[in-house]
C-alpha cells in the first residue's frame, strides 16, 4: 500500500493554468508548478525550495525532475499544458514563506 503523501505548501495558484491544445494536454500537478517557479524563476536553489514547500530535498528533486520531464513533453511534441491537482495545502499569508517568494502577487484571489 503507498504510503500517504505528505502535502506540499505552495504559495499560490498559477495566473496562467491552460497553455496551448486541450486535447492530449500535458497534466502538471500545482506542487510540481510551484517547484518550476521557486527553483527557475524565482531562483532558489532545492534546498531553499524544500524549506518552502515543507517537504525533503530527495522530494523536491524528485517533483522537480517531473515537472522537467512534463515540460519538455509539452514544448517538445507540441502538446498542450494544464496545470492543476495534486496534493497541496495554499499557505496561508499569515507569516511570509522565506525568500520572498510569498507574496500576495501570487495569489490567484477565487473569492
Ligand atoms: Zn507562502
Amino acid at each position: 500500500m503507498a504510503r500517504p503523501q505528505r502535502n506540499r505548501r505552495i504559495c499560490g495558484l498559477p495566473r496562467h493554468p491552460r497553455f496551448g491544445p486541450e486535447g492530449d494536454a500535458v497534466r502538471l500537478s500545482l506542487d510540481e508548478y510551484e517547484a518550476i517557479r521557486l527553483m527557475d524563476h524565482e531562483g532558489l536553489t532545492h534546498e531553499q525550495c524544500a524549506e518552502v514547500m515543507q517537504v525533503s530535498r530527495t522530494t523536491v528533486t524528485e517533483i522537480y525532475a517531473a515537472a522537467r520531464r512534463k515540460l519538455a513533453q509539452a514544448i517538445v511534441e507540441g502538446r498542450g499544458l494544464v496545470i492543476e491537482g495534486g496534493s497541496v495545502v495554499l499557505c496561508d499569508h499569515s507569516q511570509a514563506c522565506g525568500y520572498g517568494v510569498c507574496g500576495d502577487e501570487n495569489v490567484n484571489t477565487q473569492s
